[in-house]
């Protein structure tokens, strides 16, 4: 679990994002020979930005079935002004007015605002469009692009003082289960080829107090300039012990708010101006939803969905992030299994596989170099 509370106003550097610009200096991404280019992305298909923009509730908004058009979607109605349906070869996206909750192949994805009903269409915000679904949906759209991920940093939550969440009956503390599974996610994503770094590797926390410590997790990851980090945490909700399942965050898009802050009695916890790691907003939508596909997949938890949460340890990155509350250890049954190394592999590779899905689909939209016959792989100092 991680707290969400804290707040720190971070020097913002940005200029005003345009339409899913995301770094300026985009990393170069290793040649692999052995990768066809099967995939360049969709054909003919336009950017949302060519849309009229309509303004509802103080914010911009498309029409949906404008821009399910556009991205080359076919949409359909399930239940008539409310539900649409988008299509294509080989996904389905179901979306409802009046809610934040859209099913992406399945997969529970929370909008930073509500899908709005209008006058018989549908809307869509356009950070929603712009940050979360376009990314997921069609990531060759996203420009420039970034190439296949490098250094990983693996960042155990807690440590030292602070446990964590604790199950005291099974003697589970959440910073010995954080740091187990980030040694076993190291050792599988070396195997594979990755620089990966640890944010700590022993039972200690990063600075005298809990700000300090997070901040330090953040700085570690800019100075082993990452490619992404993930951040690796274990959920509780006492004294509810109902509660089971498996969330993974990013940090909430500059303008919306968090996950939390949609509760009945929460305040509204929007931030105007964007943090550093909001530069890279559409690529943690795509790395925290190929994360969810694999570590639920691999684990069977109950999906509870891609979320948001203005995460200390996320704002200040220089990369695209995510931050997994794998199961939840006030759940008997998922913190039994939990208490089991074999569980803890299993989380361990569910994670890698989220890695090495978003890898390969940065791999097969990244335009590849055209081969020159004076450069040959065998005359070139690299
Ligand atoms: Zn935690």
């Amino acid at each position: 679990m991680f707290p969400a509370g804290l707040r720190l106003a971070l020097v913002a550097t940005l200029v005003p994002a345009g339409l899913l610009a995301v770094d300026s200096a985009p990393r170069v991404a290793p040649t692999r020979p052995g990768l066809a280019a099967a995939n360049q992305g969709p054909a003919a298909v336009g950017k949302p930005s060519s849309l009229p923009v309509t303004r509802l509730m103080g914010l911009e908004y498309f029409v949906l079935r404008d821009v399910t058009a556009l991205l080359g979607f076919k949409s359909t109605w399930v239940e008539s002004t409310r539900r649409l349906t988008l299509l294509d070869a080989t996904n389905r996206i179901e979306l409802t007015g009046g809610s934040r909750e859209i099913s992406v192949n399945g997969l529970r994805v929370f909008l930073g605002n509500p899908i709005l009903q209008k006058g018989g269409a549908l809307f869509i915000s356009k950070t929603d469009l712009e940050r979360c679904l376009t990314p997921l949906l069609r990531p060759a759209l996203l420009g420039p692009l970034l190439g296949r991920p490098r250094i990983i940093v693996l960042d155990p939550g807690h440590g030292g003082q602070d446990n964590g969440m604790e199950n005291k009956p099974l003697k589970l503390k959440e910073k010995a289960l954080t740091l187990d599974v980030a040694q076993r996610l190291k050792k599988l994503l070396e195997a594979r080829g990755y620089q990966v770094v640890l944010t700590r590797t022993d039972d200690r926390q990063l600075g005298p107090d809990k700000q300090t410590d997070f901040l330090t997790r953040a700085d570690i990851t800019n100075r082993a300039k990452a490619d992404l980090l993930v951040s690796i945490h274990f959920n509780s909700l006492y004294p509810d012990t109902k509660t089971s399942g498996t969330e993974v965050y990013t940090f909430t898009r500059a303008g919306q708010r968090s996950d939390r802050a949609w509760g009945a009695i929460e305040k509204d916890d929007a931030e105007t101006t964007p943090s550093e790691v909001n530069r890279f907003d559409p690529w943690s939508a795509l790395l925290a939803h190929c994360m969810h596909r694999e570590v639920i997949g691999t684990l069977k938890t109950f999906d509870r969905g891609q979320k948001t949460m203005h995460s200390i340890v996320l704002r200040g990155l220089k990369c695209p992030a995510v931050l997994v509350e794998s199961v939840f250890l006030s759940n008997d049954s998922e913190a039994r299994r939990a208490a089991t190394p074999a569980y803890l592999q299993q989380i361990a590779e569910g994670l890698a596989s989220g890695i090495g899905a978003y890898a390969d689909l940065l791999d097969r939209i990244s335009p590849k170099p055209t081969a020159h016959p004076a450069v040959s792989p065998s005359n070139s100092k690299s």
